[in-house]
């Protein structure tokens, strides 16, 4: 029997703008299983960032309900939820968003120290050992713009994987990166699926999504 990691229930957000209320989700339901690597596609202004901020908890729904690994992500407090989720979940952006003052060994070591997952002597081990799998062992030391892109990106991989989270989520993850940058980076987060981490990736990239098991359509603030 399969598990449904994320099980997302008539979901509805709207917005409040000067114009009035706008309807930006409306009423999606969705289950993704543990294991399962998943696309979400759709034209631009469909929902899918709204939808994965709902996920991560970024965001919250203006009614439904989101449970991941069995936790309610609605109506968590702000401060569980910033806990919760470093354990829980590992976010990868377009824009990378490591800190640029940090170097890129302890932009890894961040969620460690936030969520104290591991104890303190073993996180610049096992940050290494991160970097080492996404091939940055040599960059460690250095500022996040001292390095390419496509290097800053395989660098929020092995924060987003710092405190071993079960789910794997990214808004774009390649969407500002060059195609065979893309690609390297892409071919990495299968390489999480065969370690069994459930992966959800927003992404405007049909050939990538061509690759990807399923794929979760957005239009209209609908999943068709
Ligand atoms: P996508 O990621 O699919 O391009 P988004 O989820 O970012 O789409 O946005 C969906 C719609 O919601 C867009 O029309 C956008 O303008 C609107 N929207 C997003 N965030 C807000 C907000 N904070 N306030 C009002 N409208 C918003
Ligand atoms: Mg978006």
């Amino acid at each position: 029997m399969n598990t449904a990691l994320i099980e997302i229930k008539n979901l509805i957000k709207d917005y409040q703008t000067g114009a009035g209320s706008v309807r930006i989700l409306n009423d999606v339901s969705l289950n993704v299983n543990a294991g399962e690597f998943v696309a979400v596609v759709g034209p631009s202004g469909s929902g899918k960032s709204t939808l994965i901020n709902m996920l991560t908890g970024i965001d919250r729904p203006t009614s439904g309900t989101i449970s991941v690994a069995g936790t309610r992500v609605d109506g968590m407090s702000e401060n569980a939820m910033a806990r919760w989720r470093g354990r829980t979940i590992g976010v990868i952006f377009q824009f990378f968003q490591l800190l640029p003052t940090l170097t890129i060994l302890e932009n890894v070591m961040l969620p460690m120290d936030f969520c104290r997952a591991y104890p303190l002597r073993e996180r610049k081990d096992r940050a290494l050992h991160l970097l080492d799998q996404v091939g940055m062992t040599e960059q460690a030391h250095k500022l996040p713009n001292a390095v390419s892109g496509g290097q800053q990106q395989r660098a929020a991989i092995a924060r987003a994987l710092a405190n071993d989270p079960p789910l794997i989520v990214g808004d774009e993850p390649t969407g500002n990166l060059y195609s065979k940058t893309a690609d390297q980076v892409f071919k990495m987060f299968g390489d999480l699926t065969r370690q069994g981490k459930t992966l959800v990736m927003v992404t405007h990239d049909r050939e990538l999504a061509s690759r990807i098991p399923r794929v979760v359509r957005v239009q209209d603030g609908r999943v068709v």
